[in-house]
């Protein structure tokens, strides 16, 4: 014979237990999922920089966008890459703000192959 007391004691214990059980489980599933989405972003990831590694700079991407400042516009401004010179030995590209009002082409330094750096 258990008093109206231990009842609802032994209830509030099992409503207590499902909800511990419910979070386990919600917990589980959220893991899952994180490890499947972080797997498929560097599954992205590599494949990006496996298609970048491919670019040489004399054969940059025609199609290749950057937000870069836009000596015209006084902005940051998507340009596109159009074309890499070179003057007096230095690598330039030639950028081409891409806003309707603007269509400024101009030279930027082209950034240096950054060298490894030396085992030690
Ligand atoms: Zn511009």
């Amino acid at each position: 014979m258990t008093s109206h007391v231990e009842q609802a004691i032994a209830a509030r214990i099992a409503r207590v237990r499902a909800e511990e059980e419910r979070k386990r489980k919600q917990r589980e599933e959220l893991a899952a999922a994180r490890a499947a989405g972080v797997g498929r972003r560097h599954a992205q990831k590599l494949y990006r920089q496996a298609h970048a590694q491919s670019q040489t700079p004399e054969d940059p991407m025609p199609a290749a966008l950057r937000s870069i400042h836009c000596p015209a516009c006084r902005c940051e401004r998507v340009a596109r890459l159009v074309a890499t010179v070179v003057v007096s030995r230095n690598p330039h590209n030639v950028m081409h703000c891409t806003a309707d009002d603007c269509g400024l082409q101009w030279l930027v330094r082209a950034e240096r192959p950054r060298t490894a750096p030396v085992a030690a």
